[in-house]
């Protein structure tokens, strides 16, 4: 059938006037695809616009495609025909969009039925806010005037696009506002301004502070990671051979998966390799693998398929919220990029780096374990990623400073140039000046110094000046972290967060595995003391291994010691295993967030049933094994009489304990500012729940992060705390402290501060103790002293 072709400067009069007189973005968009749609005779027109992240679109308008898609049909740079125009900012005509191999179907817009496809970019400099696409069927095949008129189109929409983003920006915070214009910057939507262009020196990035120490190093780039939606690939005529090639390509990946969790194994035990497991558990995944064969039977293309299904994955885990669960999906696309390599020929093998370099990465993933020689790496910067990862994990437990989420890392950082790395403020410099070099060789000096002169006075007992010993203890959560506990000379482990083997494995290890565990770190510590904590789960701990569910208020839900009241199940399994572990030293068991002593009288109940369980099966345990309580709700330290009476240890978690106290969720950075340890309300709940430990002769501890806080180290020790348990690394400076300090004199300032109004008193009344006691000018620890105090309260000179 012969179609009448419209004249096509008319279409763009039409759009140029919409576009004049645009004042509302949805009714521009409907506008423009009904005109263009008319007037280029298709049977659709639409719209997708980029999202904020700048790597999706989003369907925003349509005409002919199902109208309950909008909204809906999202896809990454990269996917399909559509996001195929967006990554490469080209045009893309095809007369048979179906059999091309970029092709991708979205069953919400019912477009199957659609084959001639032209989709045109809406640019702004180098970057695209935005595709503008017409379809038709069959009959209706698009020229090269159709195609060059949606051109025009698409840059006279484009303006307005932008525009209406850079408006809707205006109603955002400073900081929101400042994020997003870089964002556009680096994506080549804006020119960059004076400060956003590359300086040449004292460049700086900003990130998520991943692991702690400061690094100064020549940058080493480490190549990103082959792109899942780029890649060169002929298929082989013969479809059954692309699925041979497949199958090659798990076994393939397996193999080398194999090689890396044995590499890791050797060098950082047995816990860093578990998430090798993972990756294992998602190639045998029987779903997986068969969507993946069906997929490539399907498409006669083993990449393809690979994408197609990697696509799908993608797409519901960017739908989940759960940071752990999204998380996953990155091990899912780890095990896809792995699965291509092999399809085209990559082989890893150790990568060489300079000793002291700064690592460039893209994400940290775990196989750069096996990859690098670590003993070399004296950072890690990573352009995406939170501090959640495995791989973070891993650098933090391995304490190599390290930065995640670091935009325009890729863009800015040039191999060779030297990097200063700041993993406690979570900055990075790029080719810093003479000033800056100095002044970050001076505080990694100090640091040096300080550490020198602590490890060297390591052996000494923690004890103040007039004798009075205080116990120094590790918090630890993974094995590897006992080596920390040995080198920074703490006396045992004050607190082993078991939640984080969770973490470690996804999914809670079952009895045997959770007792060979507890008996190896046991072993270990023997015969200083090892406190187990029992689950604590939910809260900012959303590790979902026992199907939590979610909660209106999840840090004031079902969570730790309620939730694991409620599976009795795994809890008895824990139970089991660290009773079991116990014969083999000084275990202490430990109850989280108790409220009530219901709570604990039902824990302690379940208690008794495991001991007779393992009583009857002839098992042995330690009969007499401690039961303590976290004094983390401020209703556990005004009943803590009470409390007392029926355990046998305190430990006071002030992390929790300040946040329930100031009801300052200790996750939102829009109230850190709140978060305050030092608030003369918590040092009161501290002191009710010492004197009533003190009242029936149990011991008490501190294992929050306060516990290590050089200004609360003195007033910790003047309330009669016992035990003060934290990072292994902090160890050796809090035993500084404490031998600088004299009872009564902290006792007298934990007191005063009691009788505070603010933090900031109490504060001034910590620092001053410092000075007092010299710490503030000593020779080795000072300087790096009065940097960790001078956050809180300004230093005078003496
Ligand atoms: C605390 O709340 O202080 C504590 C030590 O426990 P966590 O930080 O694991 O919640
Ligand atoms: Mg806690």
């Amino acid at each position: 059938m012969e179609v009448a072709i419209p004249d096509r400067l008319s279409v763009l009069a039409d759009v140029a006037e919409v576009v004049s007189q645009s004042h509302d973005l949805e009714e521009t968009l409907e506008n423009v695809i009904q005109r263009v749609g008319l007037r280029l005779n298709a049977d659709v027109c639409s719209v997708y616009l980029t999202d904020p992240d700048l790597q999706h679109l989003t369907l925003r308008a349509t005409m002919g495609l199902d109208p309950g898609a909008v909204g809906r049909v999202r896809l990454s740079f990269g996917d399909g025909l559509v996001g195929l125009a967006a990554q490469s900012g080209e045009t893309v005509a095809k007369a048979h969009a179906s059999q091309d191999p970029n092709y991708q179907y979205f069953p919400e817009t019912g477009e199957e039925r659609y084959e001639s496809l032209v989709a045109a970019p809406m640019k702004i400099r180098r970057g695209i806010v935005g595709i503008l696409v017409i379809q038709s069927a069959a009959s209706r095949r698009f020229d090269d005037q159709d195609t060059v008129v949606l051109e025009t189109c698409a840059r006279l929409l484009a303006p307005v696009v932008m525009n209406a983003q850079l408006l809707d920006l205006g109603g955002r915070s400073e900081d929101e506002r400042s994020k997003a214009l870089s964002r556009l910057t680096e994506a080549g939507l804006l020119r960059p301004s004076a400060e956003n262009a590359r300086q040449e020196h004292n460049v700086e990035l900003r990130g998520i502070a991943t692991a702690r120490g400061v690094a100064i190093g020549p940058i080493h780039r480490l190549e990103n990671p082959i792109s899942l939606h780029h890649t060169e690939y002929i298929p082989d005529e013969n479809p059954k051979q692309e699925r041979e090639d497949l199958r090659g390509a798990l076994a393939e990946a397996r193999r080398e998966i194999d090689e890396m969790r044995l590499v890791v194994e050797d060098r950082f035990g047995p816990e860093f390799a578990a998430v090798f497991y993972i990756q294992v558990q998602i190639l045998e995944d029987k779903g997986f693998v068969h969507a993946l064969e069906e997929a490539v039977a399907e498409r006669g293309d083993a990449v393809r398929g690979l994408r197609d299904v990697l696509g799908q994955y993608r797409r519901t885990f960017d739908r989940i919220e759960d940071p752990y669960f999204k998380e996953r999906g990155s091990d899912v696309e780890d095990v896809g990029r792995r699965i291509l390599e092999k399809l085209l020929g990559v082989r890893h093998s150790q990568v060489p780096v300079a000793p002291g370099s700064v690592v460039v990465v893209d994400q940290i993933l775990p196989g750069l374990f096996a990859r690098l020689e670590m003993d070399k790496v004296s950072a890690i910067v990573a352009e995406h990623g939170g501090a959640t990862s495995h791989g973070a994990i891993f650098a933090r437990t391995l304490e190599i400073p390290a930065v995640t989420g670091v935009a325009g890392i890729g863009v800015h950082a040039r191999s060779g140039e030297t990097a200063v790395v700041d993993g406690e403020a979570g900055c990075v410099y790029l080719s810093p000046d003479t000033a800056m070099l100095a002044e970050y060789e001076s505080a990694q000096h100090r640091y040096a110094v300080a550490v020198e002169h602590l490890d060297a006075v390591k052996g000494r007992p923690a004890e103040t000046r007039d004798g009075r010993r205080v116990v120094l203890s590790a918090n630890v959560g993974l094995v590897n972290d006992l080596n920390l506990v040995a080198r920074h000379g703490a006396e045992g482990v004050g607190l082993f967060r078991t939640e984080l083997l969770a973490l470690a494995h996804r999914g809670f290890p079952g009895e045997e595995e959770q007792e060979e565990l507890y008996s190896r770190v046991c072993s270990f510590l023997d015969p200083a003391p090892l406190t187990i904590r029992t689950l604590d789960l939910g809260g900012d701990k959303g590790i979902p291994n026992i199907g939590l569910e979610d909660e209106e208020n999840p840090q004031l839900g079902c969570r730790s010691i309620r939730l694991t009241l409620e599976n009795t199940r795994a809890f008895r399994v824990q139970l089991r295993a660290i009773l079991r572990a116990s014969t083999l030293g000084n275990v202490r068991l430990l109850l989280p967030m108790i409220s009530g002593v219901d709570e604990l009288r039902e824990a302690r109940k379940l208690i008794e049933k495991v001991k007779v369980e393992l009583l009857r099966e002839g098992v042995g345990f330690d009969a007499e094994i401690p039961i303590g309580v976290m004094i983390e709700v401020p209703s556990a330290a005004l009943i803590a009489d009470a409390l007392a009476n029926e355990c046998d240890f305190f430990s006071i978690g002030t992390n929790d304990l300040t946040q329930y106290t100031l009801a300052v969720d200790r996750g939102n950075e829009r109230v850190a500012h709140l978060y305050e340890p030092l608030h003369p309300a918590v040092l009161a709940l501290i002191d009710r729940s010492v004197r009533s430990a003190s009242r029936f002769g149990i011991p008490v501890s501190v294992c929050g992060e306060m516990a290590t806080h050089p200004l609360a180290v003195p007033l910790l020790v003047g309330l009669g705390i016992g035990e003060l348990s934290g990072t292994p690394g902090a160890v050796p400076v809090v035993k500084e402290i404490v031998r600088a300090l004299s009872m009564d004199e902290v006792a007298r300032d934990a007191r005063e501060a009691l009788a505070s109004a603010s933090p900031e008193e109490v504060h001034a009344i910590a620092a001053s103790r410092l000075r007092k006691s010299g710490l503030l000018e000593h020779a080795d620890i000072g300087d790096w002293l009065c940097n960790a105090v001078e956050e809180h309260v300004p230093i005078d000179p003496a």
